[in-house]
């Protein structure tokens, strides 16, 4: 049986506006969150939610409703800043930064999370030690043979994703990267060449298709689950502050191919005209003979 995952990272990102902000997170709450458990409820998904530690103490409801509506919880991270992103913080503070979100989302819970997502998916081979050491089981932030990532922030140390396995596997106790003998168990995020992820199929529906109908041909002849990536602030309507684009490096090449040009197609599709569009990935699989399944179902799927 092909196991189809739906997960979902929820932050204060505001993509309109290119920036963190604190008032993307009552979207997030009014909007982008009721319209996916919406969506999924129709379909009868069962979903994972990974949350960064602000947006669980700034909107602890925003939690609570996907908890209550039965999909399951996780981390990602504490904080969506550049300088917290998983690939240039210190062991000692992954440890801290993982700790405390884990701690922030239980609290709300009052159950036990083990599945972590990285900020922007940006790990470092250590993390898996990181994550071992406080108590999660689960990673889903490689996303194996991804290969726009010159596209994406961080992407040379991306490189990695190039040759990681395609199967979910259990990394090496020191290297998430690779398979091994350690506890954690990596569950790749879809990819064909391009992500099969939200940001995509609302930039290239008919690409996106493409992509979907070769990840599902793939897991009828090795049963690979599938895992899709959105967000629901790109199911939002925000409004334009009408300020400039925040630069995130002081390169102007770097600044106008990586920002500029990102952002014009990150917008597209943006909001309530996405949902359409995340539907028929949802109407296509529930025509299939597949699960949907969370990241702590299908572990529990595996024997090791
Ligand atoms: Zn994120």
């Amino acid at each position: 049986m092909i196991n189809v995952l739906f997960t979902n990272d929820v932050e204060t990102t505001s993509i309109l506006n290119h920036k963190l902000r604190d008032e993307t997170a009552e979207y997030v709450l009014n909007q982008g969150m009721p319209r996916l458990l919406d969506l999924y409820e129709k379909y009868n998904v069962k979903a994972t939610f990974f949350y960064t530690g602000y947006i669980a103490k700034l909107k602890p409801e925003v939690v609570k409703m996907a908890y209550e509506r039965g999909h399951e919880i996780g981390s990602h991270g504490l904080s969506h800043k550049v300088e917290n992103a998983f690939d240039v913080l210190s062991y000692e503070k992954q440890i801290e930064h993982l700790t405390t979100s884990k701690n922030i989302i239980e609290d709300i819970i009052g159950d036990e999370i083990i599945s972590f997502r990285a900020p922007a998916a940006r790990v470092q081979k250590n993390t898996t030690r990181a994550l071992f050491e406080t108590g999660f089981k689960i990673d889903s932030s490689v996303s194996s043979q991804r290969l726009d990532m010159f596209m994406s922030f961080g992407g040379l140390k991306k490189l990695n994703w190039l040759f990681a396995p395609r199967m979910p596997y259990f990394t090496e106790q020191n290297n998430i990267f690779k398979k091994g003998d350690g506890e954690i168990l990596e569950i790749p995020i879809s990819a064909f060449g391009f992500p099969y992820i939200g940001t995509f199929m609302r930039i290239a529906p008919p690409l996106n298709r493409m992509t979907r109908n070769l990840l599902y041909l793939e897991s009828k002849i090795n049963e690979r689950p599938i895992n899709f990536l959105t967000h629901p602030n790109e199911f939002i309507d925000e409004e334009y502050d009408g300020k400039k684009i925040d630069k995130r490096t002081n390169n102007i090449i770097s600044y106008y191919l990586g920002d500029v040009l990102r952002h014009k197609l990150k917008v597209k599709n943006l909001g309530e005209k996405g949902l359409p569009i995340l539907e028929q990935e949802l109407i296509f699989f529930s025509q299939k003979n597949i699960k949907f399944a969370t990241c702590k179902e299908y572990y529990s799927t595996l024997k090791k």
